[in-house]
């Protein structure tokens, strides 16, 4: 007996049918004694339509309006789920992100969350009901409705596991727990009992969209006992948590990205300074970079290539041709980021060269590569994307 807070992905609430497989997971937790907060995505492909619906009407909506829009799928999904469980006779509530005080900042489109109120949902569990909130949402300074990212639901979850001191905050998705690589494309990934919070944000960072990488964050910074699972399969999924028993793999996951373009400033004079005024001017208009490959200077000159965020790559494009207006700028929006991740080959030498003979030996060039401590990634082209990441995998795992 506790209170624990569910939470159900787009696919895990796609049509009627599946909404009441929901509602009976929620209602049997309750049954048993326990209080219960279902946090839910919008269902099915929704988020997409809606996006897709806007740029019928303004191919450049403002982020404001463009969260106005996409909030509504969360808010249709728990008022369906809630009628769901009305319908098998229990009390139930659905609340939105307004209704509940989440408060977030102002960043349209990938707002922060800043406080869980927890009075309202204590007040409605007091007054033991279940109850049910449209993830993804908050409300800003402004009184205006912000959305927290792709995936954000995760983040909804957790930061109100959080607030409420919650038992365990459940993760149901389509997918019964965390594997070594994403089990829709490496048919020998492995599905893990356990896995660190570090480990999981490092892979959730890197494009594993099991779980939202800021959901991870949250779960760790306030010890969120945190477990992924099916919603379709009753078998134990993934406990994400700060320390596991079993013995260290060398490779925890392989996670592939493909929101990502590269970008290359050719021609550039090869004098110092030039890195800095190029890096602060993408800084300053919050266009975060990930892998830079800088060429040796021939000639006087040099080329800097680096990779954005899909969603940014109009925005860096832009302030570019305006600062360099007599270099040519190309950039490439058919890449993946490949990446192996582990604290295990910190202490272990030879991974890269394991990494680099499996992409070879299906035929995979790489065009750019970072290391850190615990991760090793390759940019490549997008249409060897699958490929790469199953033979990195099969050689690691
Ligand atoms: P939801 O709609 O429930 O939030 P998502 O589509 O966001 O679900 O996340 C689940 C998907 O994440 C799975 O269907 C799977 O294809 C993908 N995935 C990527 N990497 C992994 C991994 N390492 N382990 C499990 N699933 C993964
Ligand atoms: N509906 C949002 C998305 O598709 C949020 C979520 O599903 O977590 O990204
Ligand atoms: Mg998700």
């Amino acid at each position: 007996m506790g209170l624990i807070i569910q939470k159900f992905g787009g696919s895990s609430v796609a049509d009627a049918e599946r909404i009441r497989r929901v509602a009976g997971i929620i209602t049997d937790t309750y049954k048993s004694g326990n209080d219960v907060v279902a946090v839910v995505s919008a269902q099915g492909d929704t988020t997409d339509d809606l996006i897709e619906k806007a740029h019928e009407i303004n191919e450049k909506p403002s982020k404001r309006e463009m969260d106005m829009l996409l909030s509504t799928g969360e808010q249709a999904s728990a008022a369906l789920l809630a009628m769901a469980i009305e319908d098998l006779g229990y009390p139930v509530t659905s609340l939105t992100a307004w209704q509940i005080g989440i408060t977030s900042d102002s960043k349209y489109s990938n707002a922060r969350i800043k406080q869980v109120a927890d009075e309202r949902l204590r007040r409605e569990l007091d007054q033991h009901k279940i109850v049910i909130c449209a993830g993804f949402q908050g409300v800003n300074k402004y009184d205006d409705i912000t959305t927290l990212g792709r995936g954000g639901s995760d983040t909804t979850a957790v930061a109100i596991a959080a607030a409420l001191r919650a038992d365990i905050c459940k993760i149901y998705t389509d997918v019964d727990g965390v594997y070594t690589a994403d089990p829709r494309i490496a048919k020998n990934a492995r599905k893990l009992n356990e896995i660190t919070y570090d480990e999981m944000l490092e892979l959730a960072s890197l494009g594993a969209q099991v779980l939202c990488n800021r959901s991870v964050e949250l779960a760790k910074k306030y010890r969120v006992n945190l477990e992924v699972c099916s919603s379709f399969k009753q078998i134990p999924g993934t406990v994400v948590k700060e320390d596991v028993k079993v013995e260290k793999m060398l490779i925890t996951g392989v996670a592939k990205d493909n929101n990502v373009t590269r970008i290359s400033v050719i021609g550039l004079e090869d004098v110092p300074g030039v890195a800095f005024k190029l890096f602060s001017l993408l800084g300053q208009n919050n266009i975060n970079v990930d892998i830079i490959l800088q060429s040796i200077g021939r000639h006087g000159t040099k080329d800097i290539s680096f990779t954005v965020a899909s969603d940014n790559t109009q925005i860096a494009l832009d302030v570019l041709h305006e600062s360099y207006p007599n270099n040519v700028i190309t950039y490439d929006e058919n890449v993946s980021k490949v990446s192996v991740v582990g604290s295990g080959m910190q202490s272990n030498a030879g991974v890269a060269a394991k990494m680099f003979e499996a992409l070879y030996s299906v035929g995979v060039n790489i065009q750019m590569i970072s290391t850190s401590e615990i991760k090793i990634s390759v940019l490549i082209d997008r249409s060897d994307a699958n490929k790469a990441l199953e033979a990195i995998h099969d050689a690691f795992i």
